[in-house]
């Protein structure tokens, strides 16, 4: 399968390109990322034939429709990441939270968030790939909570691959500091910067136009390569879920096989979102794709208003800081597979300009047939959660809260059931949560943990526990100008 533009060709890239070469240099022309040039069908057989399947047969049945161009071998090697899950045979578990709505847990990967889905798998797949070319990659990473502990844990001691990870000091929960700064690795380096989220990512906007980090990597024979969320690797990888999660329903008899269903996904840069519309586009029987957001509520005033205005808008820092993103990468697909090439590229270019696009009527009517959004703030997040966990015995996360929100004011047809996505264990924002069932606040994650497992019975589960007695391997706290520095020292060390 090729891959071709979201923006056109400018005739100096490739007009299309194989997966290995999309996941290797994910940014095409004029500022633009790969799309599938076109999407495999599942149909009905294929479903059928699925039903009984492992997750791991049915992602490499998939990924094979794709006909993705890397070895077999290292197709299992990646899905065989899976296995280490909390439970090898079904590694994403579907939990009835309402009589119509279904929770899919995302989360039960080494680093108890979502971003484990995609990355576990990724990060074998792309070193892989480096190795056979003889390449070697620097991945430069800025986080602000989850996708730093996922990336670093899936690419620790792996060939070909050094990872510089920054990630702002105070700016994110102890569990995922812990995360980050006990990982041990000679190919991982994780720096706090004095700063907030902006700052870190700023920081590495300017060191990837730097010209002397540029000749440094030259010299090296390294280049650089992403794991940010626009990355197709990620991606297809996001596909396999949605389907999983609709056969789960199948065989717990909650559905019938052909019965459409409502995805609810807790969205910020749309990966998890953007597998769910390509899964519906494949064949999977999908009525509408229910967008939840936060106060930052850009994709909830796009699909709404058919308007993306970020202009008079800064992030507003929320109790979901994994959906704090008011420039959402991947919708940038969505508007290529319904307007075409220069239709996106003239939306594109108007948001870097003007902070602002607006859809034409029929497009938004387009786009709302599939999507529909609404979002959640802190202080109804908090209700949803309590109330969950009173109604249903059911704790969750702040961000999975937010789907709640949706699953309230989006469903049409009340006959419909609903797959909601879970997108972190309740360990990794424990505060909130603590909060939410309690009415107190916890300064510090681990007395919020114990208060949770207090209330609900339950057990802090052994790894996270365990971090809190882990050495801490990484001490490196700096200021931003010193960045590019200390990354030098860690490339020639
Ligand atoms: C990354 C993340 C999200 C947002 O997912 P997108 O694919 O970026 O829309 C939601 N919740 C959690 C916990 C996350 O880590």
């Amino acid at each position: 399968m090729k891959f071709i533009e979201t923006r056109g060709n400018d005739g100096k890239k490739p007009v299309s390109v194989t997966f290995s070469q999309a996941i290797l240099s994910p940014m095409s022309s004029f500022g633009g990322i790969y799309s599938p040039a076109s999407l495999p069908a599942l149909d009905d057989a294929f479903f059928k034939a699925h039903i009984n399947s492992g997750y791991k047969t049915l992602a490499k049945d998939i990924l094979q429709a794709f006909e993705v161009d890397i070895e077999p071998a290292v197709i299992d090697a990646a899905l065989s990441l899976y296995d280490a899950f909390d439970d090898a045979s079904n590694p994403v578990p579907v939990e009835k939270v309402y009589d119509d709505l279904y929770v899919s847990e995302l989360y039960h990967g080494p680093t108890r968030a979502f971003k484990d889905m995609a990355l576990q798998p990724f990060g074998k797949v792309l070193s892989a790939v480096a190795q056979a070319r003889g390449e070697k990659y620097l991945i430069l990473a800025a986080t602000s909570g989850d996708t730093g502990p996922a990336a670093l844990e899936t690419f620790k001691n792996r060939e070909n691959v050094q990872v510089a990870c920054l990630y702002p000091d105070g700016g994110t929960s102890d569990v995922q500091r812990l995360q980050m700064v006990t990982e041990d690795a000679a190919n991982l380096k994780v720096i706090g910067i004095h700063g907030d989220f902006d700052d870190a990512q700023s920081a590495l906007k300017s060191l990837l136009v730097s010209e002397t980090f540029g000749a440094a990597l030259k010299a090296h024979d390294i280049s650089l390569s992403a794991a940010n969320s626009v990355n197709f690797g990620r991606i297809i990888f996001q596909i396999v879920y949605h389907v999983y999660s609709y056969l789960e329903l199948v065989r717990k008899g909650v559905i019938q096989l052909g019965e459409q269903v409502y995805l609810n996904v807790p969205s910020g840069n749309f990966g998890n979102a953007l597998g769910g519309y390509y899964a519906w586009k494949m064949g999977l029987p999908v009525k509408q794709i229910h967008i939840a957001s936060n106060n930052n509520n850009v994709l909830t005033q796009l699909i709404k208003t058919g308007r993306y205005d970020i202009s008079d808008k800064r992030v507003i820092p929320t109790t979901s800081p994994a959906m704090d993103i008011l420039k959402s990468s991947n919708v940038e697909r969505v508007l290529f597979d319904l307007y075409g090439a220069e239709r996106t590229k003239e939306l594109m270019l108007k948001l870097d300009a003007e902070k602002c696009y607006e859809l034409t009527t029929a497009e938004l009517s387009k786009l709302q047939t599939l999507f529909a959004a609404d979002f959640c703030s802190d202080e109804e997040g908090l209700g949803y959660i309590k109330q969950a966990f009173e109604q249903a015995d059911y704790l969750m996360c702040p961000h999975t809260a937010t789907c709640f929100k949706a699953y309230d004011t989006c469903r049409e047809d009340k006959s419909i059931k609903t797959i909601a996505y879970s997108t972190a264990e309740w360990t990794k924002f424990s505060p909130v949560i603590a909060k939410a069932l309690t009415g107190e606040t916890c300064e510090q994650d681990i007395d919020a943990l114990e208060m949770i497992a207090n209330k609900a019975k339950i057990k802090i589960p052994a790894q996270i526990a365990a971090l809190f007695d882990k050495e801490i391997a990484q001490k490196t706290v700096i200021d931003k100008q010193d960045i590019e520095k200390e990354i030098m020292s860690f490339l020639n060390a």
